[in-house]
């Protein structure tokens, strides 16, 4: 088991380091496959040697080895983040096929997080093929709870439709597929993903307008709040679920 959440690390920082090229290049329309890295100041091809996950920007101490421009330190923070969420998921789901649908989930999500918290969109390219893929994937994992997957994603797209429609400028048609999509993963427990969306919303927003001192001009994306929903859920949702239940039933 060790050793397996070792792998789990090193294939998470690996995927984590292609989730980098994926948060910078899909938003700006550039390949994700083609040309392989390059240094943003002063273009250098990097080396295979200066792009191994983690590693190359500790022994590179955060700096190009050409011109010596600070690398941006969320490199590293990516590929942890994915590498540790990876492993936490692997303590979870154990080692069989129902790990597959958590670690998809998982990179999705820490895409659709800093592409939608810098850009405010949430690419078509991304949420689309793991809406299909994931329900896929889910039913294939979980043929007994097809019906709940079903439901879930429908009730929640449609969920957000609703709020999109009602409120034009608030949710965006990013966030109904991203909904839709959630549900198809997390079935039932999707309604924890949204709760703790609109809770962490609404507490962030409360608190930028106390640091600012008024109330915003700009608005926030809705995307991150659903991703870190999602990861609780995704984690604790069953049980936060059933404690739910219990208090209503008691
Ligand atoms: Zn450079």
């Amino acid at each position: 088991m060790i050793i397996f959440l070792i792998l789990l690390f090193i294939v998470g920082a690996a995927i984590g380091s292609f989730l980098n090229v994926v948060i910078y290049r899909l938003p700006r329309h550039e390949s994700i496959v083609a040309p392989g890295s390059r240094c943003p100041a002063c273009d250098m091809p990097v080396s295979w040697y200066d792009n191994i996950p983690l590693l190359s920007f500790a022994w590179l101490r955060g700096r190009c080895r050409r011109c010596g421009q600070p690398i941006s330190f969320w490199y590293p923070v990516v590929e942890l983040l994915t590498a540790v969420l990876f492993v936490l998921a692997g303590w979870k789901f154990g080692s069989g096929a129902e790990l597959l649908p958590p670690l998809l989930l998982i990179a999705a999500l820490i895409a659709i997080f800093f592409i939608d918290l810098e850009h405010y969109i949430i690419p078509n390219a991304i949420v689309l093929p793991v809406a299909a893929v994931g329900l896929g994937l889910a039913i294939a994992v979980h043929p007994h709870r097809w019906a709940e997957l079903l439901a879930a994603g429908a009730i929640s797209g449609v969920f957000f439709l609703v709020l999109a429609l009602i409120k034009p400028g608030g949710m965006g048609m990013g966030d109904v597929k991203l909904a839709l999509a959630l549900g198809f993963f997390l079935g039932k427990a999707v309604i924890v993903a949204m709760f703790a969306a609109f809770l962490l919303g609404a507490l962030t927003g409360v608190a930028l307008i106390a640091v600012r001192g008024k109330k915003m001009s700009s608005r926030l994306p809705f995307g991150p709040f659903l991703a870190v929903g999602a990861i609780l859920a995704l984690f604790y949702g069953p049980f936060l679920l059933d404690k739910y239940l219990g208090l209503i039933g008691s």
